[in-house]
């Protein structure tokens, strides 16, 4: 289907020679361990990268705090020029980046190119914001005074991604971070780290051709220890952190510590509700791609129907009926629907959950189970299932990473909205309707609790325009669109006296 050996090449990582890529940024180092990225496609392994030990990482965000006086100097609308000629890359180099996330990550082709092409939006977005970094003008109480706010940059921001979305997470942050002046250093997943030297190796281009320092974009590759050295760096102004919330609970307490800042982009166990009013040929598609879409693997991934009693039974019917016609292989091959799993710990987890589920009394409606034979080689290709079980249960109110969908019954809207909010988890959330008194019910202040609450589509796929995240155990960070950039600088007040007194504030005298 590709050349993979080619395709690296095109995207300056050369697999013959492992040692090339240092996961550090500037200067080579012998120090770190190897990391070898292994295909969840066929198990093969692509190539490896080392890791950066303390003296590399040290020396790399040295870098970016040289970087930084640099690039904040540069006024917004050319860091966002920066930015746009980022994008123009990633058009060029969509097909190549877009297929290794596929064959890396094990995601479809289709989905791998879309990665990118969110990389492509972002930088589109992060331009136009580059001249909109707006601060507010207030009215002071004081005469001959004028009073302003502004946005300066932080400093060094650190991201911290996730497997699932190996490249996109970083440009939501990157993007952004740059346009307001800060500079990154970069700790992707160790489970997708080429796709992660890739960006780093189409950036650094963009910086040499325009004279600029490479510490701008910085790139450390490694794991949980690694991460946890980030969230420890009094030097890390900001960590923006996208992966499970056991991680997410550390790092906020690391980064709280030493009162740093951070974005929390954490696990999510969503749900559609679908109501009497459904249209059930919109609830279908939307249903079957949120839940096995990407395996199942997107924060975002549908994981639970809520659906009404009314509609169950013919619901259920048509969804086993779509299930049986799931085509699960090489997602490479655009005939497939399903891919696999990152690795063989998720396939455990998935097996885990299956058991835990029928312990706890779960009827499976579609059986789960690893698929086996010469193309599912790497073990790591897996069915899609779907369970009807009661909302109360354990493992329905957890995250498992993976393609297992919960069918919940419901009499009222308010019984619909208690079950769907009773998770600890809150990102990501739909009602399917036709009536209005239900749709803005469930969009109300006592509707769901989620960061994003859609009517009539599905749960997964965000666009970039608006803000990214979710409440409770899902962090309370966003990301991308709308206002998210502030959490990427510091405000300041500004209050200037034109006059030839000084009044102060709340008429309060001090005469001398
Ligand atoms: P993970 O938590 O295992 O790893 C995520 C990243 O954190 C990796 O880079 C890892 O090396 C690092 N890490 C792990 N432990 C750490 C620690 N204690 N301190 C610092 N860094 C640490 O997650 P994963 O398996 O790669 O990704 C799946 C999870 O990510 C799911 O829970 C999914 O819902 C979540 N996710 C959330 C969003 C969102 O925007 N809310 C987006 C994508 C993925």
């Amino acid at each position: 289907i590709m050349d993979i050996t080619a395709i690296l090449g095109r995207l300056a990582i050369q697999s013959e020679n492992p040692g090339w890529s240092t996961g550090v940024t500037h200067g080579s180092t012998d120090t770190g361990t190897a990391i070898t990225s292994i295909s969840p496609v066929d198990g093969r392994p692509i190539a490896a990268v080392r890791e950066a030990a303390a003296v590399d990482y040290d020396r790399v965000v040295a870098k970016a705090e040289e970087a930084f006086p640099v690039w904040r100097e540069l006024p917004a609308p050319l860091r966002g020029e920066i930015v746009r000629q980022f994008g123009e890359a990633l058009r060029r180099h969509k097909q190549d980046l877009g297929t290794l996330v596929s064959y890396e990550m094990g995601k479809s082709l289709q989905e791998g190119l879309g990665e990118v092409q969110e990389m492509i939006d972002i930088c589109d977005f992060a331009t136009g914001l580059s001249r909109q970094l707006y601060g507010l003008t207030m009215q002071s109480e004081r005469p001959g005074h004028r009073m302003y706010e502004q946005w300066h940059p932080l400093g060094v921001v650190g991201i911290i991604s996730a497997f699932n979305f190996p490249v996109a997470v970083w440009s939501w942050n990157a993007a952004i971070a740059w346009v307001c002046g800060n500079v990154c250093v970069w700790k992707p997943s160790e489970k997708t780290p080429l796709t992660a030297t890739a960006c780093q190796a189409i950036i650094a281009d963009v910086l040499a051709a325009n004279e600029l320092p490479e510490g701008i974009s910085c790139l450390v590759q490694g794991g949980r220890a690694l991460g946890e050295r980030l969230a420890g760096d009094n030097r890390i102004a900001l960590v923006s952190a996208t992966g499970s919330t056991r991680m997410g609970k550390s790092v906020a307490a690391t980064v709280a510590a030493r009162l740093g800042k951070s974005i929390l982009e954490l696990g999510g166990n969503n749900a559609i509700i679908i109501t009497e009013h459904a249209d059930l040929d919109i609830a279908l598609p939307a249903a079957v791609f949120g839940a096995v879409g990407t395996a199942g693997q997107r924060c975002t991934s549908t994981r639970r129907l809520i659906i009404h009693e009314s509609v169950y039974e013919a619901f259920k019917e048509r969804l086993v009926k779509a299930y049986k016609q799931l085509r699960i292989g090489n997602p490479l091959d655009e005939r497939n629907h399903v891919g696999p799993l990152i690795d063989r710990d998720a396939v455990t987890g998935y097996l885990a959950a299956i058991e835990q589920c029928e312990r706890e009394g779960g009827q499976f409606i579609v059986e789960g189970g690893v698929l086996e034979g010469a193309d599912y080689g790497s073990g790591c290709y897996v069915y899609p299932c779907i369970a009807e079980v009661s909302p109360d249960m354990t493992i329905v109110k957890t995250e498992t990473f993976a393609p297992i969908l919960y069918l919940m019954k419901y009499g009222t809207l308010d019984e619909a909205i208690r079950i769907q909010n009773e998770v600890p988890q809150g990102l990501s959330s739909a009602i399917m309707t036709l009536n209005l008194r239900e749709a803005e019910r469930f969009l109300s202040a006592s509707g769901s609790d989620c960061g994003i609450a859609n009517v009539n589509i599905g749960t997964s796929g965000a666009e970039i325009g608006g803000a990214f995240g979710g409440e409770k155990e899902t962090g309370g960070g966003r990301e991308s669109g709308s206002d998210a950039w502030k959490a990427y600088m510091r405000r300041q007040t500004n209050t200037i006296n034109y006059s030839t007194k000084l009044p102060l504030a709340q008429g309060i005298r001090f005469d001398l």
